[in-house]
């Protein structure tokens, strides 16, 4: 049985996973009515929910602190405050019922849970607030692809529609507004499997304050940023000669973006695998699910040697789990 702890930014949430199978996937996200996240205050959230998302997730799991073999930590990457408050939750419980803590590296995270959906090898299209990457494992670790030059993909979208009052999050405003526009010319950024979208936030924004239809800016948003992203992905699937494609992040909710690689797949002869909503947001289902395979491959930390990497980048990870580490640490 392990227990995973999700803590990267404004979700905090607990987890249980037991043979693959996930038992419990508890959460509380802080919401705010204007402006983002700050990340002290996210932090305090984090502290002041954690015991009664913990008891829940028990609860919903059905066992008992004693029946936890180990903690499975989001300990990387995010950020500092939020991690700090994860971690400070998860040692505590490590120490007092004297178990390991497997350091957990979130984004890897939203790859291996798409397993649950079917995926084996995937190529993964993670859209999320902060975060815009194309990931898959290649010679010995996960690699980015492609990524974003600027800013993520949902804080993107988030930063339209606060400009256009539409509040936070932007992105289902945007998507129910965008079922009745009409397709205006944007600028379209790609470089070989990078993206950016500071040009089309401007551009967004001059139309805007011209008065364009908000419906017709929302439909033109979503289908080119889409499109950048879709391409990316299958040029990524292209290289790597991988058959599958699995999404993952908050924007990944929305879709149209899931119908454009559901064709994409279909065209290429690849399969689409896109984890349930619960799954496709931060979770601590998938800490959990990636939390304990890495734990049966012998990847674990005493509770004074873990500690947080805000920073981390995907390929920092060494991928010892998917190489059979246990043979290596029991010699
Ligand atoms: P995450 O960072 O993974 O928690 O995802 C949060 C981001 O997902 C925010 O920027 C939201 O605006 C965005 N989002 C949520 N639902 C949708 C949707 N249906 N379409 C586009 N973006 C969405
Ligand atoms: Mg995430």
């Amino acid at each position: 049985m392990i227990l995973g702890i999700e803590c990267t930014a404004h979700t905090f949430g607990v987890g249980v996973v037991e043979k693959g199978k996930i038992l419990a996937n508890v959460k509380d996200m802080l919401t705010t009515e204007s402006g983002g996240i700050i990340p002290l205050e996210s932090a305090k959230h984090h502290t002041r929910v954690a015991e009664v998302i913990y008891k829940e997730a028990l609860k919903k799991a059905g066992i008992n602190e004693i029946d936890i073999k180990a903690i499975a930590l989001s300990n990387a990457p995010g950020l500092a405050p939020c991690l700090l408050a994860g971690m400070k939750f998860a040692k505590s419980l490590a120490e007092k019922i004297k178990i390991p803590i497997v350091p957990v590296n979130h984004c890897i995270a939203h790859l291996e849970i798409g397993k649950t959906a079917g995926a084996s090898d995937p190529v993964l299209l993670y859209a999320s607030g902060a975060n815009t990457q194309i990931i898959a494992y290649a010679a010995g670790k996960y690699r980015i692809f492609g990524e974003t030059l600027d800013i993520g993909v949902g804080n993107f979208i988030d930063k339209f529609a606060r400009h256009a009052k539409l509040g936070f999050p932007g992105g289902p405003k945007i998507e129910e507004l965008a079922k009745n526009g009409k397709y205006l010319e944007l600028p379209y950024s790609i470089k070989g499997m990078d993206v950016s979208f500071s040009g089309m936030a401007t551009k967004l924004q001059q139309l805007y304050n011209k008065g364009e239809k908000l419906e017709d800016l929302s439909f033109s948003l979503q289908e080119t940023v889409f499109a950048m992203l879709v391409e990316a992905a299958e040029r990524a699937l292209a290289h790597t000669g991988k058959k599958e494609l699995v999404l993952g992040g908050g924007v990944a909710c929305n879709s149209r973006l899931q119908e454009m690689c559901r064709i994409m797949c279909r065209e290429r002869g690849a399969k689409f695998y896109c984890p349930a909503k619960e799954f496709l947001v931060d979770n601590a289902a998938m800490i959990a699910y990636l939390g304990e395979i890495m734990f049966n491959a012998g990847i674990f930390e005493s509770v004074e040697k873990i500690d947080i990497k805000p920073r981390e980048r995907t390929d920092d990870v060494d991928v010892k789990w998917r190489y059979g580490y246990r043979k290596l640490r029991s010699l």
